[in-house]
């Protein structure tokens, strides 16, 4: 770290109306929560812990819903779907891009997101963003990174870098480690966005998979692959991918088999349904609309037996900032319930990202990372939109 922090934040009381603490247990109305000097959250409960405590900051959210901060388990900080051309604007020169990115990170935070993993970004612009954020030069969530996405030079994916062949990869996911990743984005099939790619096709052969898989676990992380469904999904969870990041069109079959490793499936509805989109990014593009209307329909019909199937899901906006509340909200559309809905974008969502031990719950020893909303998700889940409040690591971020 390159910067000095220099905040000396004093204990702080945080007075809840009703607490969702994320760990599935039932919410608890009057409580509070104990955050120490580091951030951490030192207790939970009901207990009247505010004398103990003279000189604690108080705030005060009894008349809000405060849960944990949300979780988004998929995103890319430079871009914005609704002005097209995503790997278009990847290509643009850095500063333009992190121009961008921090206007979009900060309007994530503000709308509850105080975790986020960016599924990859050229110049290792994440890692500069991820430091920037931690010096307090520009707000925006805790930053989990990719580096660039391992894609084919004909794949999905390709802004400006590709990697063909295993040994391009194991060089490529290298040098991601050594820019600081926290993990690999490798893309098994096509996508919605680019008009040449199939959804189903795999771009990269079993080697390929297997060896940015290999590259990441040898240096205790993981990988996450981009994959709708096919033989690139198939050939991923097969050489022990951690995620499937959007799987649309995914089959019974698929998912069995995410099931039986353990694979989580990392749900990205917005970019694909919210109106400011792909829809609105390129509309224009025939070729684009084309699979866009194929993919929702398929969504449409599949995702409800999907989300009952007992595979793992996490929630991500894909770039839609701000719109973790629109995911939640499909969730509950497809048959979620709103209580599981608010675990995938928090506890769930941690989990998928192996940042479990550090957020995504309130509980004693993690980071204080919680949101307050002004009504109930539990009675209407677009209560979610409503956020008045956001702490990240016990420092108040908004309200
Ligand atoms: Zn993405």
């Amino acid at each position: 770290m390159l910067c000095e922090l220099t905040e000396h934040h004093v204990t702080t009381v945080v007075r809840c109306g009703t607490l969702f603490d994320g760990t599935g247990a039932d919410p608890v109305t009057d409580a509070v929560l104990i955050v120490d000097e580091a951030g951490h959250i030192q207790a939970v409960g009901q207990a009247d812990v505010v004398a103990a405590s003279p000189q604690a900051t108080i705030v005060d959210l009894s008349s809000s819903f405060v849960m944990p901060g949300l979780v988004d388990a998929h995103s890319h900080a430079s871009i914005v779907p609704g002005m097209g051309d995503q790997m278009g604007q990847m290509r643009q020169p850095a500063v333009k891009q992190a121009l961008r990115a921090t206007a979009n990170l900060q309007r994530d935070l503000m709308a509850g997101t105080t975790t986020m993993r960016v599924m990859a970004e050229e110049h290792f612009l994440d890692m500069d963003l991820r430091e920037a954020i931690a010096c307090g030069s520009i707000v925006g969530p805790r930053l989990l990174c990719a580096g660039r996405g391992i894609t084919a030079t004909n794949g999905h994916g390709r802004a400006l870098s590709s990697f063909d062949g295993v040994d391009e990869i194991r060089r490529g996911v290298r040098e991601n480690f050594q820019h600081g990743a926290d993990h690999v984005k490798i893309f098994a099939t096509g996508g919605v966005s680019s008009a040449g790619s199939t959804l189903q096709a795999s771009g990269y052969s079993r080697e390929e998979i297997r060896a940015a898989v290999e590259e990441a676990q040898r240096v205790g992380k993981y990988a996450a692959a981009h994959a709708h469904g096919g033989a690139g999904l198939r050939l991923a969870v097969e050489e022990g991918v951690s995620t499937i990041e959007h799987g649309a069109l995914v089959s019974d079959d698929e998912l069995q088999l995410m099931i039986d490793h353990d694979a989580w499936l990392v749900c990205t509805f917005s970019v694909l349904f919210h109106p400011t989109g792909i829809e609105q990014g390129d509309a224009r593009e025939p070729a684009i609309m084309a699979k866009v209307e194929t993919a929702r329909a398929t969504v449409n019909a599949r995702f409800p037996g999907v989300l009952r199937s007992g595979v793992r899901f996490a929630i991500g906006t894909d770039s839609m900032h701000g719109l973790m509340a629109y995911e939640a909200q499909t969730l509950v559309r497809f048959g979620v319930a709103p209580r599981d809905a608010l675990l995938a974008a928090t506890r769930g969502g941690a989990e998928a990202c192996r940042v479990l031990a550090e957020t995504g719950t309130l509980e004693p020893g993690k980071r204080a990372d919680l949101i307050g909303l002004d009504g109930d998700p539990l009675a209407d889940i677009a209560a979610l939109r409503q956020v008045s409040f956001v702490m990240k690591d016990g420092i108040q971020q908004r309200g």
